[in-house]
């Protein structure tokens, strides 16, 4: 859930996941669709299938327990060798060592080297070098701390540093790398149309497409030109909403319907009762609009 999101915004997220699904054994029980519910709004969907896939090898391969080898951990869908060196030194005080963003800033300022001009293998053995074999639960949790609280990409607070006796580069952070060009994130246009009844909603399962996938939306309008006229239209808004690297330009008419209407189409789609929705993964924004009507 950390995984380019921050400790607020994932906490909520975390203690839910963890009070449905305790053990591994629930977890194995649980579908898809269920994960990607609890998922709901918190983006980067993939880590949600992920953890789906994840959890049906740990069930077929391993009878349900959490595999403890390193190469058995690189086999799980969602896991590189960061996370798996994260996950041998943590719960199993296996030392590995890691190598996030926060990690390869720190490491790089601690031998005062330009992070920009070394391989990707140099920085994993620049990172091999600073594990702690003695307590390598410490080590792990507080490298990654240190490059998320104290020593951050601009303004690190060296004089708090626990370490700025062993660091070259403390109090002198030289930064010598020219901005790079914020890129333009790549717009993407979307034209939906959400119909309701008094009770239920017409969402189809986004099975398709790289974004929101096997998540619940409304129909591209285009798909339900023949049906519209059919519908009251209630209302029209845009909604802008913020990817990494895109942003979704979405158009969203709102209909009423009078009554379950079969939509011709060879897409999954369902009339989902409106309180039974929080069953069903939503993108963000989609249920944002849906709590609101
Ligand atoms: S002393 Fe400063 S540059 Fe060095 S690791 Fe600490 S915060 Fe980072």
């Amino acid at each position: 859930m950390l995984q380019q999101t921050q400790v607020k915004t994932a906490t909520p997220y975390f203690k839910n996941f963890i009070k449905k699904y305790p053990t591994q054994k629930k977890l194995s029980e649980a579908t898809e669709d269920q994960i990607l519910a609890l998922w709901s709004g918190l983006g980067f969907y993939r880590r949600a299938r992920n953890i789906f896939k994840t959890k049906e090898i740990i069930k077929e391969k391993y009878n349900n327990r959490f595999p403890k080898k390193f190469h058995q951990l690189l086999e799980l869908p969602g896991i590189g060798k960061s996370t798996a060196g994260a996950i041998m030194s943590l719960a199993y005080q296996n030392p590995h060592p890691i190598l996030d963003g926060n990690v390869k800033r720190v490491i790089t300022r601690l031998v005062n080297k330009n992070i920009d001009l070394l391989k990707e293998s140099q920085l994993w053995d620049l990172s091999s070098q600073f594990v702690n074999k003695e307590n390598c639960f410490a080590y792990t949790q507080g490298i990654m701390d240190l490059g998320a609280t104290v020593c951050t990409p601009t303004n690190p607070s060296c004089k708090d540093c626990p370490v700025q006796n062993q660091c070259m580069s403390a109090f002198n952070i030289i930064n010598n790398k020219k901005r790079k060009v914020a890129q333009l994130k790549k717009v993407i246009p979307m034209n939906l149309s959400l119909i309701q009844t008094e009770d239920s909603l017409l969402l189809v399962k986004n099975e398709a497409s790289s974004i929101w996938k096997n998540l619940w939306i409304p129909f591209e309008s285009r798909s339900l030109e023949s049906y519209t006229n059919s519908f009251k239209l209630t209302s029209s808004q845009k909604i802008q909403h913020e990817l990494t690297h895109r942003r979704l330009n979405i158009k969203l008419n709102t209909y009423i319907s009078t009554n379950e209407s079969e939509i011709k189409t060879n897409k999954k789609y369902k009339w989902i009762k409106k309180d039974r929705i929080n069953e069903y993964g939503l993108p963000k924004p989609i249920s944002k609009v849906i709590n609101e009507l």
